[in-house]
């Protein structure tokens, strides 16, 4: 089967809704995939463009688990050298250089310095070592290859570090994106293969035949109704509630999920004023990532382990504590405290299980596991992987094809799919566009910071967003194109909450929370006249954003 790409509709909206939830009852498909994550998303994309007829179903919205959540790196997982896992830091590597060249506006090269301090256990000689196997294994090549800086270089570089203590550092190079982007750009391209993607229908069992599963019930969380949707292979690509479903299948045995929360903290730029990324060591001997984006700072991981509620999972005091220390311990005269918090997220890595082994010893490795009844989980792995790990799913179900000789499935194509239609030739080209950007948003009034996250987010998409800015009537330039995104989500990215826009969709909520704030009335008003909302759905929407902005802005939160 070929690639027949360019003949299938953009149009992927609440509009499109009805059609799609008929398409996806009444036809029967050769793959049913559960969770609109980036691993279920990365599957769709690598079913769909090798002309399987794919149904992807999603509870929430496309990426609202982990996959809106993380550390937002793409990265070859310096510390899977640590635990010697050398053919993985290997394959994340080459994994980087793929994804940026599909998306280059998205996933963008970003130089990280990792400071070597007195008393640290790996010395500057160890890191040296360490950094050039990075390199070498993940094919690093040219200015790209990391360099040792000594101290004096270290602290031009970066003023703000602790100059008794540091005795210099690693640069490196590294990949930064937005995942939440990431993965509604793939369920954007499945779609444009063909894909049937849908969110807000969760699976809530599974159908069989002969003993074999033939698809899935669910139902529609926006209206309460309830289908099924059959197929030839269903797969489970439910992250953290990869074992729920294991255990609705009969069939949760031997290996399990080990699920640990990570938090992340946002600070104002000019509070954290880094001029680059940093990694680095603190007391209890685990690794921090201090990352800058546009006017803001953030900083992570915690890795806890969980068994709170999955769909409800935020930051608390305990978390927030210890990266305060954390941030204490690196710039001591800095005074970063609660206060200073601006918004943060909180996410939940499925792990898998190994004896004896603490939350941060535990591999980030995926592994795919088949039931009896046939039901396909991926568990583990990491964003960076997802397309790796789409085609070891994809195997399983060509090699189960070419035994039953049902049809013959081409290799996979994702290599060369770009993410996005118009496309960046190479990150070149995306410096060029930003530059082009800061004088057309300077002529609106707008600040330059905005060309940073317009690139990012929406790459060239942008051109679209401007139109409409340019076509809306307000005085104030920053709430028109508050405005001008929101419509581009609802019109093309299947955004049927607020939450989904703030959150997922424009990342607003933790990078630019002001505007959110400012401007989530008028959000409302728009939702109200497009959905025609009647006030009493109003009155609960408004609840629910106010509540998540609580949230992720609370300096007090709970303890755990
Ligand atoms: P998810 O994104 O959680 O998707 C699963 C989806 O399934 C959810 O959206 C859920 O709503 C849906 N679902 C569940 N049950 C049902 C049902 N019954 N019906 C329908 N849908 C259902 N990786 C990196 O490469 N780089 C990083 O920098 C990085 N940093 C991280 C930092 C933290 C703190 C964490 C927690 C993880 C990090 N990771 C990182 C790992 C990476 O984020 C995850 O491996 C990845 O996002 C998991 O994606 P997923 O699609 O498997 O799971």
């Amino acid at each position: 089967m070929t690639n027949t790409q360019q003949n299938y509709s953009t149009d992927f909206s609440y509009k499109s809704r009805e059609d799609i939830l008929n398409t996806l009852q009444s036809e029967h498909f050769d793959l049913v995939i559960i969770g609109g994550g980036i691993t279920g998303a990365g599957i769709a994309l690598d079913a769909a463009s090798r002309g399987l007829k794919t149904a992807l179903v999603e509870k929430g919205d496309f990426a609202s688990g982990t996959s809106s959540r993380s550390t937002k790196l793409i990265h070859g997982g310096l510390r899977y050298l640590k635990q010697l896992q050398f053919h993985i830091v290997a394959e994340t590597g080459r994994e980087r250089k793929i994804v940026h060249r599909l998306a280059p506006h998205l996933v963008v090269p970003e130089k990280m310095i990792l400071p070597v301090m007195k008393g640290a256990p790996e010395g500057k000689w160890m890191i040296s070592f360490g950094l050039w196997l990075y390199d070498m294994l993940a094919g690093v090549k040219g200015n790209d290859r990391k360099k040792m800086l000594n101290r004096k270089q270290t602290l031009e570089k970066e003023p703000l570090l602790e100059s008794d203590r540091l005795k210099g550092s690693g640069y490196y190079a590294e990949y930064m994106t937005d995942d939440a982007r990431l993965t509604i750009e793939v369920i954007k391209t499945a779609v444009r293969h063909g894909a049937n993607c849908i969110n807000y229908v969760a699976a809530t069992d599974f159908l069989y035949q002969n003993r074999k599963v033939s698809g899935i019930s669910c139902k529609d969380q926006i209206t309460g109704k309830e289908f099924e949707i059959r197929g030839e292979f269903v797969v489970n690509a439910t992250g953290p509630w990869v074992d729920d479903l294991r255990e609705k299948n009969g069939s949760l045995s031997g290996k399990h999920l080990f699920i640990t929360k990570g938090i992340h903290l946002v600070f104002a730029r000019n509070r954290l004023p880094v001029n680059h990324a940093l990694y680095f060591e603190i007391p209890d001997g685990r690794m921090i990532f201090l990352i800058p984006r546009g006017d803001i700072t953030y900083v992570g991981t915690t890795d806890t382990p969980y068994q709170g509620n999955k769909d409800h999972v935020n930051a608390d005091a305990d978390d927030r504590e210890y990266l305060l220390n954390a941030l204490k311990y690196l710039f001591p005269d800095l005074n970063i405290t609660a206060s200073d918090i601006l918004s943060s997220w909180a996410g939940l890595r499925p792990l898998i299980w190994e004896e004896g082994k603490s939350a941060s010893e535990i591999s980030r490795k995926d592994e795919v596991f088949i039931s009896p009844s046939g039901l396909i989980s991926m568990a583990g792995g990491k964003l960076t992987g997802y397309r790796k790990m789409a085609i070891k799913v994809l195997n399983r179900i060509v090699r189960n094809l070419k035994k039953t000789g049902e049809k013959h499935i081409g290799r996979p194509q994702t290599k060369n799919i770009p993410l996005t239609q118009e496309r960046f030739s190479d990150f070149a080209e995306v410096v060029e566009y930003k530059k082009q950007l800061i004088e057309r948003l300077g002529a609106s009034g707008l600040d330059e910071y905005y060309a940073d996250h317009l690139t990012l987010i929406y790459g060239k998409q942008t051109d679209q967003i401007l139109n409409r800015m340019e076509a809306l009537k307000d005085s104030d330039p920053e709430k028109r194109l508050f405005l001008a995104e929101l419509e581009f989500c609802i019109e093309q990215e299947m955004v049927v909450k607020p939450l989904d826009f703030i959150e997922r969709r424009s990342s607003r909520l933790y990078f630019m929370i002001n505007t959110v704030k400012k401007y989530y009335p008028d959000l409302l008003e728009r939702f109200r006249s497009v959905f025609n909302w009647d006030e009493e759905t109003l009155h609960k929407e408004k609840q629910i954003v106010e509540s998540r902005i609580r949230e992720v802005s609370e300096t007090n939160p709970p303890h755990n």
